[in-house]
């Protein structure tokens, strides 16, 4: 999603959106709102990868939800978890969308990367992908952190097997918020570090799964 953002925004440059302003800056495609953007698309994989369905409308919801203005709401894919308008429409408050939605010609500009990272057929792979040996990975990623071939202490054990948990339940950027309980603040750099430990993580369950299903089909092939 990071990557596809930045290059639709380096793409666009100094050009002019129909609103005749460029794509970036405040509340438009920022740093801080691609990184945002990011943070989500992650984040709903990390909820609803278990089903395939949900996944595709969440991941829309993003968009959508965004695209929404007070004339013209579109929520239908939202959960009232997080969608104030939704919990507006059962609470019967008020809710105004200008501080919310994202303007439509910057979602206009964006919206290809949305189709090919949204579509069943991608978010297909990651649901697969990520079903896969959850208990295999775990493990090894708390052997990661405190190898079995060195005599750890009880304690580093048990650090890793806290950070195995935070890792594998929501994912290496959440491990930016114990930097931030720890000490105070949590720099752009380990936000970009933990995105990448993230996005290759994905990588790698996503070829590890590719890699199964040709052995799979090979010893179909071969047994015939
Ligand atoms: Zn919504």
């Amino acid at each position: 999603m990071k990557r596809g953002l930045e290059t639709i925004k380096r793409e666009h440059g100094r050009k002019k959106l129909s609103d005749g302003k460029t794509i970036g800056g405040k509340n438009r495609l920022s740093g801080r709102n691609i990184i945002r953007l990011q943070m989500t698309f992650a984040s709903t994989i990390r909820k609803c990868k278990h089903d395939l369905n949900l996944l595709f409308e969440r991941s829309w919801a993003i968009f959508w939800h965004k695209y929404s203005t007070n004339n013209d709401p579109h929520h239908d894919y939202c959960s009232i978890d997080w969608c104030g308008y939704l919990k507006s429409v059962r609470d019967g408050t008020s809710y105004d969308h200008t501080s919310h939605a994202m303007p439509r010609p910057v979602l206009d500009a964006i919206k290809p990367v949305f189709e090919s990272l949204c579509s069943r057929e991608s978010l297909a792979r990651v649901v697969n992908a990520s079903s896969q040996n959850a208990n295999e990975s775990f493990h090894s990623l708390v052997w990661l952190m405190s190898p079995k071939h060195k005599a750890s202490s009880g304690t580093t054990f048990e650090i890793a097997c806290c950070l195995a948990i935070i890792i594998f339940n929501e994912g290496y950027f959440a491990i930016g918020d114990v930097f931030n309980a720890m000490c105070g603040y949590r720099g752009y750099y380990t936000d970009q570090a933990m995105i990448h430990f993230d996005n290759s993580r994905l990588h790698t369950e996503s070829k590890e799964n590719n890699r199964k299903k040709r052995k799979k089909n090979w010893s179909r092939v071969a047994s015939k």
